[in-house]
């Protein structure tokens, strides 16, 4: 792979905010005059990732994923270098004219035809309703009190019987092959037409904002099936997304809440009565990238599926995929089997308000489906309602909150308080351990000193020179390269910094992770010479002191009386070295 210049790198780096960056990805924090976020490369219950907006790093004090923007942007999506280095050029509005990072990107420009055949045809849509042909489509949302701001906030559009979205596509150079790859048109013998017609589209988005996807709705009441969706193709993956993701981040950071509901109908009726930190999965189930992206803006999470029964199943599955990433979230159940939408409409948002207001527990959910599911007059039912909940009781923490539901609950079926306590001290409670990876570790003084020249290298060019001119031998492998890649660094720009230093290190993450961390070792800002001389005389003593070790081992086990010698006198040498 080509190597983006350096400078380039830099340049670009200096025109973002590493905060700014990461902020579009996660829900982040002030602490001071750092930043702190939920960390995504590890399973973290709490915030433990710092952002330094000075340094312009990150660091996870838990699992001890570090690096600069580049780095970040890189490990969150799981792409190379180079296109996170394009990313993050984008996001600065900058247009990096490497041709040979072009061609690295490749993957990434095959994606941005796509996303460029769904802009068009977006704008296209939108584009009718606002004609004369638009005019009932439009005022079927108007009547269903989706004024025109908000049918431009959502790009609500009009897909129209012209079949000219393959015609658009095609004057501007798309192939119909692909046009049918990605469910925008369809073939049928030899002829191609567009898969929409006659319906209000309601674009879908991917996390970054493109246009991956539409859902059209009739609305002229032709006994058709109510809503089409775009077919799931390499960027439409309904698994994967969220609707209205990227609008709502900002809200939910704010609000430091997500709501989740099933339809993006309910989305944008929410989005009327001004709650805006809401997602929508779009009928299908919570899948583990629903949960890590609804984890991505916030831990507190609201359910609102729909009132009926097949909501009250999604809820229930919702809750299981959310538990494994630690979320308990609040529920909403909403009477008479409706959805957020049509409940809005026909009770008022004052009574949707009020049970958001009120959302349930989670135990308090599972108390009710339990109940729900329980025939009173059989005992063994009983027996099972109980002991399904016994789970959910063990991990009650408030003392109070405890004894008022095991009441609730013995009340309810008639089984004694004793009884149900009594199957609880059966569970053991489990404990949650984080180990940090930075604890366990004992160093020996000789390593240490490696690191500690190390740090200074990073800080000052005194310790570089003393570096070059002592060159000591560095045991530890990563610790040894470093040392030579800052020497490189420093003779190429003539100043050292280690956030810069990271950048020159491009794409090699298990470096830069280690310099960070030898970055953040607490020593004293301030250094003399005397004492970097000292930590380079350790480094060497420890090399003599393995030296000494081999060489005893080896006279050990040597059977020949002269190579006996020559080894003797090679310790002789050692050890008057060892003492100077
Ligand atoms: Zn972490």
């Amino acid at each position: 792979m080509e190597k983006i210049p350096y400078d380039d790198i830099l340049s670009i780096q200096r025109k973002v905010n590493i905060v700014d960056v990461i902020a579009e990805y996660l829900p982040i924090e002030q602490k001071g005059k750092n930043y702190f976020a939920i960390c995504p490369f590890h399973d973290d219950h709490n915030p433990s990732m710092s952002i330094s907006p000075e340094k312009q790093i990150y660091t996870c004090f838990v699992c001890g994923a570090s690096g600069n923007v580049f780095n970040f942007v890189m490990n969150y999506e799981r792409i190379s270098f180079s296109e996170a280095v394009f990313k993050v050029a984008k996001k600065a509005g900058i247009n990096l004219n490497v041709t040979n990072v072009r061609k690295t990107v490749s993957k990434e420009s095959k994606y941005e035809k796509f996303y460029k055949m769904f802009e068009i045809t977006s704008k296209y849509y939108q584009n009718n309703i606002k004609t004369v042909y638009g005019k009932p489509a439009n005022s079927y949302l108007n009547k269903r009190n989706i004024s025109d701001d908000v049918i431009k906030e959502f790009e609500i559009g009009l897909s129209l019987n012209d079949n000219n979205v393959g015609k658009l596509l095609e004057s501007k150079g798309f192939t119909s092959d692909e046009m049918v790859d990605i469910g925008l048109c369809n073939k049928k013998d030899k002829f191609i037409y567009d898969t929409f017609r006659n319906r209000i589209m309601f674009p879908i988005h991917d996390t970054l904002g493109n246009v991956v996807g539409f859902s059209g709705r009739i609305y002229n009441g032709e006994d058709e099936s109510k809503y089409v969706n775009s077919k799931e193709s390499v960027i439409f993956k309904k698994g994967k997304l969220l609707y209205n993701y990227k609008r709502a981040m900002n809200y939910a950071r704010d609000k430091k809440q997500i709501i989740v509901v099933e339809g993006f109908m309910d989305v944008i009726r929410l989005w009327t009565i001004g709650v805006r930190n809401v997602v929508a999965t779009m009928g299908t189930a919570i899948t583990k990238e629903h949960a890590d992206l609804i984890r991505r803006l916030s831990k507190n999470v609201i359910l609102c599926f729909d009132g009926d029964k097949a909501g009250e199943k999604a809820t229930i599955s919702a809750i299981e995929m959310l538990e494994k990433i630690d979320i308990k979230p609040k529920i909403i159940r909403l009477e008479d089997d409706l959805d957020p939408d049509e409940y809005i409409i026909k009770k008022g948002e004052d009574k949707f308000l009020n049970h958001l207001k009120n959302a349930m527990s989670l135990l308090q959910f599972k108390l009710d489906v339990g109940k729900g599911k329980t025939d009173f007059n059989d005992y063994s039912d009983i027996s099972n309602y109980i002991n399904s909940i016994i789970g959910e009781l063990e991990k009650i923490d408030d003392p109070v909150v405890y004894e008022l539901t095991v009441k609730k609950l013995s009340k309810e079926t008639g089984v004694d308080t004793s009884t149900i306590n009594s199957l609880i001290k059966n569970v053991p409670k489990k404990e949650r351990k984080i180990v940090s990876k930075f604890s366990t570790i004992k160093k020996n003084k000789y390593i240490m000193a490696e690191e500690y020249l190390v740090h200074y290298m990073l800080k000052t060019p005194d310790a570089i020179d003393l570096y070059q001119n002592n060159v000591p031998y560095l045991t530890d492998k990563n610790l040894s390269q470093i040392a030579i890649k800052i020497l490189e660094f420093y003779e190429q720009n003539g100043y050292v910094n280690v956030t810069d230093f990271s950048l020159f290190l491009q794409d090699n993450d298990e470096l830069i992770k280690e310099v960070l961390r030898i970055d953040q070792i607490d020593l004293p800002e301030k250094v003399s010479n005397e004492v970097i001389e000292d930590y380079i005389k350790t480094i060497d003593d420890g090399i003599i002191k393995r030296e000494i070790t081999k060489v005893r081992q080896k006279i050990n086990v040597e059977q020949d009386v002269a190579k006996k010698v020559v080894l003797l006198e090679k310790l002789a040498t050692l050890k008057k070295k060892e003492c100077k």
